[in-house]
């Protein structure tokens, strides 16, 4: 049986202070019985954060990180800072950063393979655009994206890697997938995982659905066979992430 895992990616919002705020209204209110949860949170919050959350069950995750271990990378962050400051997750190929900040399948790739060597945990995020969708190539584009990503990940590490199917199209648009839509490509996605590798990991491996999650359609998506939870982006600013959690 499959956990759930939860995330909020408060992407480049709330400063320090304002980060506090939204984690003392949340933490006493998130169920992490039934469910993993995580707040995705920008790097400048991660230190006072991952303190406040300090005797709850609630990880702290980033929402990116470079693929090598240091050196003339100006601006990047790595996976042993994250890990030094009490990081868990991280982020990986989120389709604004592949659409902003040329993020490839194959930096993917390397991002995940470090994440992995260090002992984080990836989310890797995968989806297709509205174009693609009209197109009808949504699953051959996104198995692609997982290939790309497992490239010389042992069936080991795969197990323990959390994917996150995103329809761009879906994200911060307020548009959600329909719970049929979005099963049909997680069931997609563990076929793959179970082509890339074998059926033990393709049902142990979590894929999360993520793109205008929130309060009122969380049950009934997480509810999917294939679905083990969510990546929320903008309801998981606010209080209302407490009933996508608690769904
Ligand atoms: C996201 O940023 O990963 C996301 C799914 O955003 P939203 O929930 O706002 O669509």
């Amino acid at each position: 049986m499959r956990k759930k895992i939860i995330a909020g990616n408060w992407k480049m919002n709330k400063t320090p202070k304002e980060a506090l705020e939204l984690v003392d209204l949340l933490k006493s209110k998130v169920d992490t019985d039934k469910s993993d949860v995580v707040f995705c949170v920008p790097f400048v919050d991660l230190i006072p954060v991952a303190e406040a959350l300090k005797g709850t069950n609630i990880a702290v995750g980033a929402q990116n990180m470079h693929f090598q271990n240091s050196g003339a990378y100006t601006g990047e962050v790595s996976a042993d800072m994250l890990l030094d400051i009490g990081v868990k997750y991280v982020i990986i190929g989120h389709s604004e950063r592949r659409q902003y900040f040329n993020e490839t399948d194959e930096t993917v790739n390397k991002k995940v393979l470090k994440a992995i060597e260090k002992g984080l945990i990836p989310i890797v995020c995968v989806g297709e655009s509205l174009e693609q969708r009209e197109k009808n190539v949504t699953v051959d584009f996104v198995r692609i994206q997982v290939k790309s990503a497992f490239k010389d990940v042992t069936s080991e590490q795969a197990k323990g890697v959390v994917l996150a199917y995103e329809p761009i199209w879906a994200i911060g648009t307020g548009i959600t997938a329909t719970s049929e839509q979005a099963e049909e490509v997680c069931a997609a996605i563990r076929k793959t995982v179970a082509e890339i590798y074998d059926q033990s990991v393709a049902d142990e491996i979590r894929i999360q659905y993520g793109g205008s999650v929130n309060g009122s359609n969380a049950g009934e998506l997480f509810g999917m066979a294939d679905i083990d939870g969510g990546l929320v982006g903008g309801a998981s600013l606010k209080e209302d992430f407490e009933s996508i959690v608690n769904y």
